[in-house]
Formats: C-alpha cells, structure tokens, sequence
C-alpha cells in the first residue's frame, strides 16, 4: 500500500528531484501532506481528490499519507498535484507500479482532471536526470528543450488509460519553433555618435560594464538599446540558463524553441528591491539582474535609483551570481550582465556651461548618489552629447555600420577571451592580465606614474589595461600593449568631467 513517484520542485532557478511517497493505511479517511509543502503545495490534496473523481476512479476511504521527500527541501507550487495523485492510485492497487516506472511527473490537476500546465518546466525537467518527463501539452515544447524524450497527456484519465496499457502514449506536438527575429533595433539607424559607438563595441567586445553621461534627449536610450544587438549569439549552456530563468518566472514563450539572441532588460528605477535583485516573500523568484543575465542590463537615469539597490549591485558584478535568500532558504541566481548606465550630468539635465541652472553643490550632491565603489565598476564612461547637425543632415552624412558588421568583429574579440579561459577580458584578473595583456616600456611608464600620481588606483589600472586588451583585439594588434592603446582605453575610461576625471 505504498508507493513512489519521481517529480521535481522549483527553487529560484533551480529544479530540484522529489520523490512523492504515498501510503495507503487504515484508519479514518483522512489525507496528509508532509515534507515541507507550501500553501499552494498542501491544497493539492483538495485538487487531487476531485481530479481522481472526475477521471472516474476510486479515491480510498482510509488514511492517505503523502511525503515529499527529501524533507529539508521546501515544495512551492501545484506541480506536484499529478505525482501525487498516480501515487494515491498506484498505493491502492489501480495502477501497477511497474508502468510508472522509468517516468517523471509534473503537472497541476484541474478538479475536471485536466492536466494543466505549471511555471519552471525547463529547470524542473532537468533536475529529473534520465526519467523520461510526463507533462501538460503545453508544457511539451519547453520540456523538450531539455528532454527530446518529453512526453505529454492532457488529462489524468488519458494518463491512467496509457498507464494500464489500454491506450497507447498520445502523440502531441509542440507547436513549431516560430522563426526568431531580431528584434532589437539596428546601429545602422545611428547618426553621428563616433565615440559612444565605439564604446559600445568595446563594451560588448571585452564585456565592459558602460556608464554613458548626457543631456536628456541625446540619445542614450537609444543607444544602449542596440547594444544587445551586435552581441553574439549565446552558447547553448547559456541559452539554456537563459531558458532556466524565463521558465521560473513563466516568461517562456511556448512556440519559441531555444532563444540564443541575449536578454535586454531595463528596470525602471521605481522597481522594488526584490524586482531587481530577486527573492521574495513566498517563493524565491529572479529579479531583473538574473533575467538579464547572458545579456544588458540598462539602468536608466542612475541617479534616481536608491542608493541600496545600487549597493546591492556590487556583488553580482563582480561574481556574476546573486545570492538570495528567506526565512532559512537560499538560493544562488544567475547575473552574469553587462551593466550599461545612463544619467544626466547634473539635476537639471542640461549640465552645460551657460544653459545650467544647478550650483555647484547640487551638482556634487548628484554625482555622490552614485557611490563610489559603484562608479568603479565602469569600465567605460561615456559623454553623449546630441548629435551635430552635419553628422545627421550634412555632407558628412554617411550611412553607419550595421549592427551585423559590428557584431562579426565583437564575436572575433569574444572568441580570443574564450582562448584565454574567461569568457569576456572583464574578467581577467592580475597573473592572467600579466599572461594575455603584457606591456610594452612606454605602456609600462604611462601606468607607473598614472599609479605613482594617484590618478588610477590599482584597481583602476587593471581595468584600463584590460579595455586596452579588448582595443588590440578589435583592432587585430597582438601584445604586447602600446602606451598609445593605454591612453586609448584611458580616453574611453573617462571622456567627460563630471564623473570621469579621478578614476
Ligand atoms: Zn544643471
């Protein structure tokens, strides 16, 4: 009278393999459920009942036990609604436990019996290692990213049908992977703007988080948001991690198949600390950094964000992962971004001499919302200033560089930081940095008495002579470094003086 069926459970991104025990005893009729079952979790067990009754099967009139084991991981959700019903029917002999051996189960229950789709299909299916997975149709397509093998049914009396032999597996199909477009705008559109282009190639190229300064209506939306668009197509673990997180938060379009183009969110900064770092109060869920993971995360007027969510920043930039955590659980969240900001030079957003209505004070006042130790973490700092009018309807105007051009040289660059074992030059550190990134004499002075005059702080130096790596390796220069590419990457460090200057 006992029996066990293989499912999982979502835990930030992360499925987890539970096995869903079920015991049959005597006793009163009652109906338990143990194993650290959230609200949503417990109330199966008024779902199941009235799906066993409306498939037409027997629901037994004794003690019922259900353990989700193991029981130190908590359960969220109804996706354990089906598992936990096959396991009542298998305890009271309807099923032999032989054929449902070799599957996994996931799905909520309607009270018609319908088996109805749940959140998280892609982490759940693959923390079911080689059970064969048995979902809702609509969860087919997402469950087939990961398990070719998927199979799907579409109520619990069909499923028992199968079960028994009666009727063979029914052969739903996920509905084609529509063709994906790009749809990120195109650089081409871009007017003017050399040297924030050249930024944004950089950015991308060595994965250099930009910080671009300007008056409101100079274009730096409209910049940032081309930058997803000349970034290489993911590799297939991180498609699948951008996958994981989509799933989790039940963004996934079912007919989309495997997105490979990279993620662009950008937050507004009245968000809410949980909305942009993740965690949660009921259940652990990704915040913006972790869905913008693989891809740009654009922070748009900078300023105005509260000092700690911006705190909260530092640490996902510089591991790459966010930890979160409630009431005793935690969980560690993808947040590999590129971080690309924007602010205004000062509150009034002219920030230029004669058309600024801001003292001094104010404007100092400004800049220090941005803390330091943040404002360290751009490796690029850029002036936009609205184009000039030649650049736009002159005889200079010529058509710009499209983003696919643009995108062939940044995947060469990324290509050579994968030959040295990072993923981006961001992420070359000093051993590795003195290996791929060595100096020639004039760069090697150039930086001793940068360091010497306190003008870059060690820190500081890294990181230029990192940028000045990703130059060399858009330009097709091999090492070692000139003290011309180090000055380059100086310039790009700090081009305007309300936040550059004292790097
Ligand atoms: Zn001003």
């Amino acid at each position: 009278m006992l029996a066990a069926i293989p499912s999982a459970t979502l835990l930030g991104v992360r499925g987890h393999p539970v096995r869903v025990e079920v015991h049959v005893g005597n006793g009163l009729p009652s109906f338990t459920v143990v194993g650290l079952p959230d609200a949503s979790c417990r109330e199966a067990r008024d779902r199941v009942r009235a799906a066993v009754a409306s498939a037409g099967l027997d629901w037994p009139q004794t003690r019922i036990v259900v353990n989700l084991a193991p029981t130190d991981v908590p359960k969220s959700g109804s996706g354990l609604d089906l598992p936990i019903a096959l396991g009542v029917l298998v305890a009271n002999g309807q099923i032999q436990p032989e054929s449902v051996a070799g599957a996994a189960f996931v799905g909520e229950l309607g009270l018609d019996g319908t088996i109805r789709p749940v959140v998280g299909i892609v982490p759940l299916v693959d923390a079911m290692g080689d059970a064969i997975p048995v979902v809702s149709p609509a969860d087919l397509g997402e469950a087939r990213m990961v398990c070719a093998a998927a199979r799907s049914v579409a109520t619990l009396r069909e499923l028992v049908s199968v079960l028994k032999g009666n009727s063979p597996w029914p052969d739903h199909q996920p509905p084609p992977p529509a063709a994906q477009q790009d749809q990120v705008p195109d650089l081409s559109d871009v007017r003017g703007h050399r040297l924030v282009r050249r930024s944004i190639e950089v950015a991308a190229a060595g994965g250099h988080h930009l910080l671009m300064t300007g008056p409101p209506g100079a274009g730096k939306t409209m910049l940032a948001e081309r930058l997803p668009g000349i970034l290489p197509d993911l590799d297939r673990s991180t498609a699948l991690e951008v996958a994981r997180v989509r799933s989790a938060v039940g963004e996934s379009d079912r007919g989309e198949g495997l997105v490979v183009r990279p993620p662009f969110r950008s937050p507004h900064h009245t968000a809410s600390l949980v909305a942009l770092i993740g965690g949660g109060s009921s259940q652990l869920r990704p915040g913006e950094i972790s869905r913008a993971s693989g891809g740009v995360l654009f922070l748009d007027e900078l300023g105005e964000f509260p000092a700690s969510h911006l705190d909260a920043l530092r640490q996902p930039l510089e591991s790459g992962v966010v930890r979160v955590a409630r009431a005793g659980i935690s969980a560690e969240l993808p947040a590999a971004f590129l971080l690309v900001a924007a602010t205004n030079p000062c509150p009034c957003g002219s920030g230029r001499w004669g058309s600024c209505r801001c003292s001094p004070a104010q404007v100092a006042r400004y800049m220090r919302r941005l803390s330091g130790p943040l404002l360290d973490r751009f490796d690029l700092r850029s002036a936009v200033e609205p184009p000039d009018a030649n650049e736009v309807f002159g005889t200079q105007s010529v058509q710009a560089e499209s983003s696919e051009v643009v995108r062939a040289r940044v995947a060469a660059a990324r290509d050579r930081a994968v030959l040295r074992g990072v993923s981006s030059n961001r992420r070359l550190r000093g051993s590795q940095l003195e290996k791929w990134a060595p100096l020639r004499h004039d760069a090697r002075t150039l930086l001793r008495e940068l360091l010497a005059t306190g003008h870059l702080t060690v820190r500081g130096a890294e990181r230029v002579r990192a940028v000045a790596l990703t130059l060399a390796d858009l330009t097709d220069v091999s090492a070692p470094l000139s003290g011309e590419l180090i000055e380059s990457a100086l310039l790009l460090r700090a081009t305007d003086s309300t936040t550059g200057a004292t790097a």
